[in-house]
């Protein structure tokens, strides 16, 4: 079996930028992807606060970082990392289909949209019910729908909305969005948005296909009904960060030290799968040129 430099896992903007400093720093690496090179950023419409680009979509952007990778001679395999063991000196990787060794690793695996976890919602996934509107928003041409959250991810995708749906209703749990005040700005401008402060999702309501939605206002304590066509949820995310045991924050983001490293020497984090402050391709980017650095020092 091949042993690498360094295995990344994930290929976010983490992940490729790690890749880059890599190739230049002449490791021998490979970088395992289980979905497609980009990571979470290809589902946003538009990014307008990663420096050099005014406003660019997140599969554009991605695609940029990819053929600089690839122009380095950068190797992506196709791969779900499984689990990944210390051996003491190197590091086993476990794919769906193959193992790997490395003298170190970094985890750029990113996250995954968090569910709602109300009724309904399950059994409605893909009727209806939606985590990307930049990728589903098409099939709700001219209908009335819903979205939760007031993050960021919520502010970009309801403002995407407003170009397809007839009216977008943004259920926030409380009377303040948490989204950059640019952001905010749009929104309350936008006359097809209608915010519904103060609630939360009870139920999602519908046989086959959604049809609409039980809100519960957290202060009233009142229950109304909502007819809609769709409900995109963007209640924020969770790491993959499952296949490793390293220490974690509650919620499951990697802990990390200030350059990176884990509680498992020659195992480093980067990007939004650890316990960060500020989740952007702007921080991703920075983790994974640190990252690499840590690794460098670490393999002496
Ligand atoms: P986020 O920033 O964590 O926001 C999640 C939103 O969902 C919050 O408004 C939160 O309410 C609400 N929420 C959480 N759990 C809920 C529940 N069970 N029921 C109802 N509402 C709930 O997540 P995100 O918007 O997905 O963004 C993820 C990360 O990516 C963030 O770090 C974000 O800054 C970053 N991002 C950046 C950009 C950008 O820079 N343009 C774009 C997209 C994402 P509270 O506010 O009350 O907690």
């Amino acid at each position: 079996m091949d042993v690498y430099d360094l295995i990344i896992v994930g290929g976010g903007p983490a992940g490729i930028t790690a890749g880059i400093y890599a190739q230049r720093a002449r490791l021998k690496a490979i970088l395992l992807e289980k979905l497609g090179i980009g990571g979470q950023i290809v589902l946003s419409d538009l990014v307008e606060n990663y420096p050099g680009f005014q406003r660019i979509s997140g599969m554009e952007l991605m695609q940029k970082f990819e053929e600089q990778a690839r122009a380095l001679g950068l190797v992506v395999e196709d791969g779900e990392v499984t689990l990944i063991t210390d051996e003491g000196e190197y590091k086993l990787v476990k794919t769906l289909d193959h193992d790997y060794r490395a003298k170190s690793i970094i985890i750029a695996s990113g996250s995954k949209p968090r569910r709602l976890e109300v009724k309904g919602e399950e059994e409605l996934i893909g009727k209806g019910i939606s985590f990307c509107a930049t990728c589903d928003g098409f099939f709700f041409r001219g209908k009335d729908v819903l979205l939760v959250g007031g993050g960021n991810s919520a502010i970009t995708e309801a403002l995407f909305l407003t170009k397809i749906v007839n009216k977008v209703y943004i259920v926030h749990r409380r009377s303040e969005l948490r989204a950059e005040k640019i952001l905010q700005e749009r929104a309350f401008e936008n006359p097809l948005i209608e915010f519904v402060w103060d609630s939360v999702v009870e139920e999602i309501l519908g046989k086959d296909v959604v049809e609409g939605v039980v809100l519960r206002n957290v202060r009233t304590k009142e229950r109304s009904e909502l007819a809609v066509g769709g409900v995109f949820v963007y209640v924020g995310i969770t790491p993959n960060t499952e296949f490793i045991d390293v220490r974690k924050d509650e919620n499951g983001f990697i802990l990390t030290d200030r350059n990176l490293a884990t509680s498992i020497p020659g195992i480093f984090a980067a990007g939004d799968c650890r316990q960060t402050e500020l989740r952007q391709v702007a921080t991703a980017v920075g983790d994974g040129a640190l990252a690499v650095t840590s690794v460098e020092r670490y393999l002496g």
